[in-house]
């Protein structure tokens, strides 16, 4: 008789800003628990998302878009996708086919991936958007680099999920048999609250494009579920400067409440309730340069 065996492992999600690697993550949980948004950057840490069935468990770790370090921020981030790295079994990279193999991708490929021991996947994603005829000339671009082992090559659409069931199994053949890590419920490693979070500085990024760059923290400061089912959740969006801060808050409290809108919406979503949001904004001068301040928001390299 044949005794099934069960796989288990950890696969980092690589790729430049923009790369579509939240929504790939999301795609693959089949649930909308990260936030995507056309703006880079929006997730700072790595974030662990589950993907179980029964004879199968895939840790997948949503990292930061690489990018060459600029401030303390910028460092931490390419650091967090470094160490993804160092605890994974696998690593899909993703590339925007949109975009082909820029100077960033060659970057990426040189400096992070050349030597990795672990298995590749070179993920062509957004294939949606590109003509069939351009993928011989995107296989191509791969060309020319150093990898050992060299990546395998496949062409996704995160977004649609065409070829995500077909990355799926490949991932898991390179895996090796093991036990599960996570309860089989369980969808991701991270709080609701760090997914409020998550989501108010969505909207907020959406509602402000550019305007509002990297400076924004979003903490929520108390998360209560009322006898009547009601979650109430009090969250403050933090900004370097009173001048962003009128920004934030926009003519008469426009912008704030139509962030306040959006995020509730999305946030009862999450939870299956109805919820009262309250956001306030608060000046903290220049936390984005300070060690210690992304520290106490949360960015934490423990965890
Ligand atoms: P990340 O920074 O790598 O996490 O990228 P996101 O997942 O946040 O995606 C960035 C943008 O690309 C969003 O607007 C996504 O909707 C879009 N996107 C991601 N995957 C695809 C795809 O397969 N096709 C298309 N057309 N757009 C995509
Ligand atoms: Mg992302």
């Amino acid at each position: 008789m044949n005794e099934k065996i069960h796989k288990s492992g950890f696969a980092a999600l690589i790729g430049r800003p923009n790369a579509g690697k939240s929504t790939l993550l999301n795609q693959i949980l089949g649930t909308k628990l990260i936030a995507v948004t056309p703006r880079p950057q929006t997730t700072r840490n790595r974030i662990f998302g589950i993907y179980d069935r029964e004879d199968t468990q895939i840790v997948f770790q949503d990292t930061p878009g690489l990018l060459e370090p600029k401030d303390a921020l910028h460092q931490f981030m390419t650091r967090e996708a470094e160490r993804a790295l160092k605890d994974a079994d696998v690593a899909v990279w993703l590339i925007d086919s949109i975009k082909g193999v820029t100077a960033r991708e060659r970057g990426i490929a040189t400096n992070v991936l050349s030597n990795l021991s672990i298995p590749l996947f070179a993920a062509f994603n957004k294939i949606d958007k590109i003509n069939p005829d351009q993928i011989p000339a995107l296989e191509k671009e791969l060309e020319g680099f150093q990898f050992d082992p060299p990546p395998t090559k496949i062409f996704i659409s995160a977004l649609l999920g065409h070829g995500v069931g077909n990355l799926l199994r490949q991932v898991t053949e390179c895996l090796q048999e093991g036990p599960k890590f996570y309860p089989p419920d369980q969808l991701s490693d991270r709080t609701q609250r760090f997914f409020v979070e998550e989501i108010v500085r969505e909207k907020a990024f959406l509602q402000l494009r550019q305007e509002l760059p990297y400076s924004l923290a979003v903490r929520v400061e108390e998360m209560k579920e009322r006898e009547n089912g009601l979650t109430a959740i009090r969250a403050v969006l933090f900004v370097e400067r009173e001048t962003q801060k009128r920004i934030v808050l926009g003519k008469k409290g426009a912008a704030i409440k139509h962030i306040g809108i959006e995020a509730r919406k999305e946030i009862e979503t999450m939870l299956d309730g109805k919820v009262f949001l309250e956001l306030w904004v608060k000046v903290s001068e220049r936390w984005r340069k300070k060690e210690d301040r992304l520290r106490e928001f949360g960015y934490t390299e423990t965890t």
